[in-house]
């Protein structure tokens, strides 16, 4: 069997970026279909590498060197406490408000009522990781899923 391979590939519509296997379908940011003349951003061989790739991709050239360092120590947390990054997706859920947008303001003062040390941009960030929030404004985020 091959080993598996991902693609991270570059919506042409809304030029969003996210990760595939190689079976072209949609944009999961506006719908558009991807074909086979896609461009490809990067290829990796790991779901962790994916993640932190499509990440990188939707970022500002200027901005992504600190953002690897950061989603690669990230990443480390996240598989050393999977039931704990469970608890936090959840909290993302939670602070989002009726249009599933979701403020720094709004995710820090629910996580003060959890009595957790982590901060609003820690759990932002890894969020958009692993897909499930996309940016939409400076300090503004809505669910992707
Ligand atoms: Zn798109």
């Amino acid at each position: 069997m091959k080993q598996k391979q991902w693609i991270v590939v570059r919506c042409s519509a809304c030029r969003n970026c996210h990760g595939s296997n190689g079976n072209y379908k949609k944009c999961p940011h506006c719908g558009n279909t991807i074909g086979e003349n896609a461009d490809i951003v990067s290829t990796v061989s790991s779901d962790a590498e994916l993640r932190i790739e499509v990440a990188i991709a939707n970022t500002p050239a200027e901005l992504r060197d600190s953002l690897r360092e950061k989603l690669k120590s990230t990443e480390s947390l996240v598989h050393n406490s999977d039931p704990h990054a469970f608890t936090m997706a959840k909290w993302v859920h939670q602070s989002a408000d009726e249009n599933g947008e979701i403020t720094l303001q709004s995710l820090s003062s629910l996580i003060a009522t959890k009595n957790s040390d982590i901060s609003a941009e820690d759990l932002i960030s890894m969020a958009e990781t692993q897909g499930m929030l996309l940016r939409i404004d400076e300090n503004r985020w809505t669910l992707l899923e």
